[in-house]
């Protein structure tokens, strides 16, 4: 899950490539902000494996 810095919202990311458990943010588009914001990740979803 990520949360917008900006606007608080939280979604689940879902993504091509493997994120790293290092890092404690994103740079990434908000949907409900519609522009690229940080985000903070509260957790990760794994699929498989
Ligand atoms: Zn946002």
């Amino acid at each position: 899950m990520l949360k917008c810095r900006e606007c608080g919202n939280t979604w689940k990311l879902e993504v091509s490539f493997p994120l790293k458990k290092e890092f404690k943010q994103l740079f990434h588009y908000c949907p409900y902000c519609r522009r690229n914001t940080f985000h903070d990740i509260l957790e990760y979803v794994e699929s498989g494996d």
